[in-house]
């Protein structure tokens, strides 16, 4: 009988017969491999193609290279000097000669590499004292292990888990498995050219040639993805299948020409600038979702400054224009202030035939703002105007959904900035809404991240992508920081601009651990730059803004800084997101290198907002090389997109996936970049596979697997919903 992987989930590691309680105890420790199937889906982290294997005698000076040797000597030192290093030299020999080996602070080789170990080294060969050798090689253990192709496993020196270990219990498994079950249908197999799943798993961990190990990455990749995404689209199907939306009324003009009717059309007339092409094909996507009988759930991803707010609001006015209610969410309450003055402004005068006192008459669209600051007396005044219907945009946080408001007709919604959206958050809404149907969805992020990995994060919803700029912009000019000498310089450029009528941001150091310990950093940042004589802003109109400052305080700041009033403003990353001024021509980041790439450039995104030069300085030094990279990336690109690839490279899919995905991690082979074509291949057949099948009753295997990654109670909600 072919093995299903639900049954190899249900066999512990002790069932090999090599694995121990000692073992299993390690295993689960180090890799969380419990199961016979985690060990079969832990996968080599390398091969070793032993035919690229040099002789120590043909070592070539300043190359590199790899050596299979074995170690005949080495001894643990400690260099002198004020800042002691330990120094581990070894002396390795393969049958054509010795080469000499040093690890600088790696105290722990002369434990790893007793005499008589066999290793693999992988470095630069060079000349010291006369002699050959190799500084910090990449070390591969290999115990006595021949064939051409050797998998190197993670190992864990703590934990005493050998890569002969597990590859050898890795052999067990593979010879006492068989075959096993194949889930995807053949038809998909063939088209796609891969191969079926038994000769995967050995090809993966047994693999006689590097050719075979790639044919077997790519049908396991596959895999993969596939329940990804067959999860992803199942979830999507079943939200359009369960809820009832409302048909809105866009008007006659076709989708996508410009107009949606009368309201929308005259909000367009208004703007003081046309829209670009990007903000129109985006409006036509959403109207049509707008249109149809099932609840939009769209993302909109958008560079900062790619004028979401237009088209967001464009959104909330179909919803009004055909008698429906609409509502912006934003994170924090900062920001939802910010909204709604800015939201007030792009409708004054616009009116709405009044369908109450004056039967015939015109009212103009009723903008309100709802946040924790909202007054008791000012909220039941709030609550009669949404419950009967005359306040038609309302602009909040969170709380919008989570108190007792209640709207007479909730036609459309916006989340900006907020990722975690699920399903409990739909069915609050829907019960808020007034009516049976659930309301359109639109979430906004500044935040972009590339194409594939948007599929693979966000892939139950559909996604529009605002790649084009308002025309008129001058990129922000970027300047990494790196030590106090040049940190005059940019105090000096602060002064300058301030001298010239704009303003600046400065935000203090990111503090993770705690909102008070930033805030009390904030608040030293902020004396220390405007002490009387010493400081650097001393003598300019600068003030503080932090998360822990109470709301009218924060308020009265914000409002200062937007009128001009304020010069400087001091600030935690409160001002991350959305903050609007555009005559700010200056953001200094200071402690730029713990900040991550799409936090930073968020920040640079506050300036460069209107026509003049803007400059953004991040101070900083590359604590890390992963810091110097995203400091560096910071400079060359202003492209949200293109941080968005390097962002992916620095920190891995994992990072991405966790903040949505729940369940097991099941990307351990495939890579958002690398196999981006996969993705898309997987989706593509995600999509055939259940739009043929919608519970994939046809497919009992692959329910099974989905099962398994997922999690039952996601599963039993996709596949029963
Ligand atoms: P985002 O929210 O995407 O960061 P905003 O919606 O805040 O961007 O828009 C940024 C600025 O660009 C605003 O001042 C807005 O008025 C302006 N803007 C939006 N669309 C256009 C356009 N088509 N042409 C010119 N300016 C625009
Ligand atoms: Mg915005």
């Amino acid at each position: 009988m072919a093995r299903r992987l639900a049954q190899l989930n249900d066999l512990p590691v002790t069932v090999l017969a090599g694995v121990g309680p000692k073992h299993a105890a390690a295993l689960a420790e180090a890799f969380g491999v419990e199961t016979v199937l985690d060990l079969l889906t832990h996968y080599p982290r390398n091969w070793l193609d032993r035919s690229n294997q040099a002789r120590i005698a043909d070592l070539v000076v300043g190359e590199e290279a790899m050596v299979v040797v074995s170690v005949q000597r080495i001894a643990v030192r400690r260099t002198r000097g004020p800042r002691p290093k330990a120094l581990v030299t070894a002396d390795v020999a393969d049958g054509s000669g010795h080469l000499r080996v040093t690890f600088f602070n790696q105290a722990w080789r002369e434990r790893q590499l007793p005499p008589g170990t066999n290793a693999v080294l992988w470095g630069k060969v060079e000349v010291f004292q006369g002699r050959r050798q190799m500084t910090n090689p990449v070390v591969d253990l290999i115990g006595d292990r021949t064939g051409r192709i050797i998998p190197i496993y993670p190992q864990s020196e703590k934990h005493r888990l050998s890569t002969w270990d597990q590859a050898r219990w890795m052999e067990e498994v593979l010879e006492r498995a068989g075959t096993f079950a194949e889930p995807v249908p053949a038809e998909v197999l063939g088209r796609l050219e891969l191969t079926d799943r038994t000769s995967a798993f050995r090809g993966i961990h047994v693999p006689e040639s590097m050719g075979e190990k790639e044919v077997a990455r790519r049908r396991l990749v596959f895999d993969e993805l596939l329940r990804i995404q067959l999860a992803l689209v199942l979830r999507k199907r079943a939200l359009e299948r369960v809820a009832k939306g409302i048909e809105h009324e866009v008007g006659d003009a076709p989708v996508g020409s410009g107009g949606t009717g009368g309201l929308v059309a005259r909000f367009w007339e208004r703007l003081p600038f046309a829209l670009t092409g990007a903000q129109r094909r985006v409006l036509g996507e959403i109207t049509a979702d707008l249109a149809a009988p099932h609840p939009m759930h769209r993302l909109l991803q958008g560079d900062v400054g790619s004028g979401k707010t237009v088209v967001a609001v464009s959104a909330l006015l179909v919803a009004v224009q055909g008698g429906h209610q609409g509502a912006l969410m934003a994170p924090t309450e900062v920001l939802a202030e910010q909204h709604f003055s800015g939201v007030r402004d792009l409708l004054a005068d616009l009116s709405v035939p009044d369908s109450g006192a004056s039967l015939f008459g015109e009212r103009p669209v009723r903008v309100e703002l709802l946040t924790n600051r909202t007054t008791a007396a000012e909220r039941t005044r709030l609550a009669a105007g949404l419950q009967g219907g005359d306040v038609d945009i309302v602009i909040g946080t969170h709380a919008l959904i989570q108190e007792g408001v209640r709207f007479r007709s909730l036609g459309a919604v916006v989340i900006d900035e907020q990722h975690r959206f699920g399903v409990e958050q739909r069915a609050a809404l829907r019960d808020k809404s007034g009516t049976e149907a659930t309301p359109d969805v639109l979430v906004m992020t500044a935040t972009p991240i590339p194409r594939t990995a948007a599929m693979t994060v966000y892939g139950d919803l559909d996604v529009s992508v605002l790649d084009e700029l308002p025309p008129g912009r001058t990129p922000v000019e970027t300047h990494w920081v790196a030590t106090p000498e040049e940190e005059d310089e940019v105090w000096e450029a602060v002064r300058e601009e301030v001298a010239a009528g704009r303003q600046a941001y400065v935000v203090c150091p990111l503090i993770e651990e705690s909102e008070k310990l930033e805030a009390r950093s904030a608040q030293q940042t902020f004396e220390a730059l405007t002490a009387p004589g010493t400081g650097q802003l001393d003598g300019l109109s600068v003030a503080l803004l932090h998360g822990r400052m109470p709301a009218p305080e924060k308020e009265e700041v914000m409002g200062r800084f937007r009128s001009g009033a304020l010069q400087v403003l001091v600030a935690t990353t409160v001002i991350e997101v959305g903050v609007d001024v555009p005559n700010a021509t200056v953001m200094v980041v200071l402690d730029a290198d713990r900040f991550g790439i799409a936090q930073l450039h968020q920040l640079r995104g506050r300036v460069g907002r209107g026509a003049d030069r803007s400059r953004c300085f991040l101070v900083g030094e590359g604590a890390t090389p992963d810091a110097e990279e995203r400091l560096k990336a910071l400079v060359r690109t202003t492209d949200g997109f293109d941080l968005a690839e390097v962002d992916l490279d620095l920190r891995g899919e994992g990072t991405i996936m966790g903040e949505r995905q729940k369940g097991r991690n099941d990307l351990k082979l495939a890579s958002l970049r690398r196999d981006r074509q996969w993705v898309e291949r997987a989706r593509a057949e995600a999509f055939a596979l259940v739009d043929a099948d919608p519970d994939l009753t046809g497919h009992p295997l692959l329910r099974d697997e989905i099962e398994l990654f997922l999690g039952e109670d996601d599963a039993a909600f996709l596949l029963k919903g």
